[in-house]
């Protein structure tokens, strides 16, 4: 038994420095991926819950890893947060997402994740400021979101930067809502325009009568609070037609599209917004 116990002991060095050889490789290769070209965006289309009109794209990081091949956000943004690469690939997110929404056909707008880190940073709203300036993004189609974790950590610098942002004309928007903490003080402490229903209650809804009535009390928290509601991960018809009954806003899902490279994104415009 001693034996075998040293002998798991190994394998778990072993794996350990598998482990940590991968991991740095990943570090390597993620610190040159900005400068090789290698990080894409794509977008997904946000659909209103009445018409089903396009309204916006929400823009969704891609790593095109020469040897990997496409690495999606879960695997990377993490580490990027971790090894403080964050910040410069967030303000290359957003320079890039206003440059190319500045081609779209107003009023259809952006919305762009941010991670808490940018705002520990310090220089996000001049980012944002220049990311509109640089584009001539119109501000009121930018859409910032931000996750719980945000409002958790802080300190009054996130409150003022919120502030500062919303008075550059731009939109906010809580993401995730439902996952984290959510404490409703944060509804009107900060100044949100919208908040968007994690996915993982609209794929429990039909089956489970408890998620559907918290639902249909987030949308009613959204009236009452004037924030518009946004359902995440619509993938059925039968969703979008419970979650419309509740009074949602916007969809988002791939009931209506998909995450796409910018390519697809004028195909996609002419067949879905043709009248
Ligand atoms: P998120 O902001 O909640 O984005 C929505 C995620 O749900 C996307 O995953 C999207 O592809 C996926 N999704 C959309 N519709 C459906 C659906 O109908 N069914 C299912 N099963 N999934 C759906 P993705 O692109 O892998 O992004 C994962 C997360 O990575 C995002 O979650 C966001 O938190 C983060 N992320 C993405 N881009 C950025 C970025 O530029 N900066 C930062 N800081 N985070 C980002
Ligand atoms: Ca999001
Ligand atoms: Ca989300
Ligand atoms: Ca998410």
């Amino acid at each position: 038994a001693k034996g075998d116990g040293r002998g798991a002991y190994r394998f778990f060095e072993a794996t350990m420095d598998v482990w940590a050889q991968e991991r740095r490789a990943l570090e390597i290769d993620l610190r040159s991926a900005l400068r090789n070209d290698e990080l894409k965006l794509f977008f997904q289309p946000l659909i209103g819950a009445k018409g089903h009109e396009i309204t916006g794209f929400e823009a969704l990081l891609r790593w095109q890893h020469p040897r990997r091949g496409l690495v999606g956000p879960d695997d990377f943004i993490e580490c990027a947060e971790q090894w403080g690469l964050i910040c410069k690939i967030g303000e290359w997110v957003l320079h890039e997402a206003c440059r190319q929404a500045a081609a779209w056909p107003a009023p259809l707008k952006v919305a762009v994740n941010l991670s808490p880190n940018q705002f520990a940073a310090g220089d996000l709203v001049d980012q944002v400021r220049t990311a509109l300036r640089e584009s001539g993004l119109e501000p009121s189609r930018l859409e910032l979101e931000i996750t719980e974790g945000l409002l958790l950590r802080d300190t009054a610098g996130t409150l003022d930067q919120l502030r500062a942002l919303k008075d550059l004309g731009v939109r906010i928007a809580m993401d995730d809502f439902g996952t984290g903490y959510s404490s409703l003080a944060y509804l009107w402490r900060f100044p949100f325009d919208k908040i968007k229903i994690d996915r993982t209650f609209v794929a429990e809804m039909s089956g489970n009568p408890a998620i559907a009535d918290i639902l249909r009390t987030i949308t009613l928290l959204g009236r009452t609070l004037n924030l518009e509601v946004t359902a995440e991960g619509v993938e059925t018809a039968e969703q979008a037609s419970i979650l419309e009954d509740m009074r949602c806003d916007h969809f988002q899902g791939y009931l209506f599209g998909r995450p796409m490279p910018i390519a697809d994104i004028p195909g996609y415009l002419l067949e879905n917004m043709a009248q």
